[in-house]
């Protein structure tokens, strides 16, 4: 069972329990690794919240921007390490990860005894806890806090933080996630915040996926595609992916599909966390008969140039894919 916690209204015990654990409310610098799609507003909200950062990102005109700003851009994850005792990842995939932490400049090269690191990349939760392994030994603490919510929710500090680790780290951490977004919810062990969130976008994938289908039969069928999107988000076909993030151009503003699925949440990605789910539904034996069809659709839309495209960009594919 998860533990809400709102941001807002942090218990006594946790505040005591930062306290103890590392200096609350400090605005010493944060390093931030990852300055993409999501990792630059996130930075952004931090800064906007008085924290100097430290930052690295592979691509360097990533980090022009924060440049430009005063913030302090380091050659690598090993000088972000040296520089700051608590370090926020956002990278796209495992193999990232492991390179982050653990590779030639890596951070546990220069990891400070008693850091806090947080990984808010979606990953593998095999991952997150070897790399949680590798931390404890240097004296450090790591914990997995993945996001949900997109890059909107990104720029707004919004976001849905899914928190695995040590209980006692977690006010230290919601400390630095209250700033990006407006839930941290304390899932349990290293981990699990990963799991939560593999099984939260396996979910989106299908309820996409859903409503890209439902929609284009019914344009096929000669409905006014606004309308049907009015009607079936006032009916119990209405979903997330049909009420905010609605996938046929011309039925919202401001959503990847009113501006030809650039930016948002890349097909490749949605493809990763599918390969996720479908490991880890392996792993524990647990059937994803929709998770395992939908992995294979993004799969093949990756394939046939979908890639770069936002992952609702499902609905162009469906409407091109005449041979079905
Ligand atoms: P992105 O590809 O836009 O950004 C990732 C950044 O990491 C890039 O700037 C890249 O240059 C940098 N990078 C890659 N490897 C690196 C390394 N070894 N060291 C330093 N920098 C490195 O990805 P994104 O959309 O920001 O997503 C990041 C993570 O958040 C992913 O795991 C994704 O699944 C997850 N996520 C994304 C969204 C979304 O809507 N985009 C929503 C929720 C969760």
């Amino acid at each position: 069972m998860f533990t809400i916690r709102n941001v807002t209204a942090p218990t006594k015990s946790n505040l005591l329990k930062s306290v103890c654990s590392r200096s609350m409310a400090s605005k010493t610098p944060v390093g931030f690794i990852g300055l993409g799609n999501m990792g630059n507003p996130m930075a952004k909200n931090l800064m906007k919240h008085g924290y100097p950062l430290i930052i690295y990102d592979v691509f360097p005109d990533a980090c022009k921007e924060f440049q430009d700003a005063g913030e302090q851009v380091v050659s690598s994850p090993a000088d972000v390490a040296e520089k700051a005792d608590r370090i926020i990842t956002m990278l796209p995939t495992s193999i990232n990860a492991i390179e982050a932490y653990s590779g030639a400049n890596g951070i546990l090269k220069k990891v400070k005894k008693g850091s806090l690191l947080i990984d808010s990349s979606t990953i593998d939760p095999a991952v997150s806890k070897e790399l949680a392994k590798e931390v404890e030994k240097m004296g450090a603490v790591f914990m997995d806090a993945p996001v949900s919510g997109g890059v909107g929710a990104a720029r707004s500090g919004n976001l849905t933080f899914m928190v695995g680790g040590v209980e006692d780290e977690f006010a230290a951490a919601q400390e630095l996630l209250g700033c990006m977004g407006s839930n941290v919810v304390y899932c349990g062990a290293v981990g699990t915040g990963q799991a939560a969130k593999i099984c939260n976008n396996m979910l989106l994938a299908i309820s996409m996926i859903g409503t890209a289908e439902a929609m284009n039969l019914g344009i096929r069928l000669g409905l006014d595609p606004k309308l049907l999107a009015k009607i079936l988000n006032m009916s119990s076909g209405r979903c997330w992916s049909s009420d905010t993030y609605n996938p046929v151009p011309g039925v919202m503003d401001g959503v990847p599909s009113a501006n030809n699925y650039q930016g948002g949440f890349g097909a490749t990605l949605m493809a990763k966390d599918l390969g996720l789910a479908q490991d880890s539904a392996t792993s524990t034996k647990s059937p994803i008969l929709l998770g395992s069809q939908a992995h294979q659709i993004y799969r093949m839309m990756c394939a046939k140039g979908y890639s770069k495209k936002d992952f609702s960009s499902v609905f162009q594919f469906l409407r091109e894919e005449e041979t079905f």
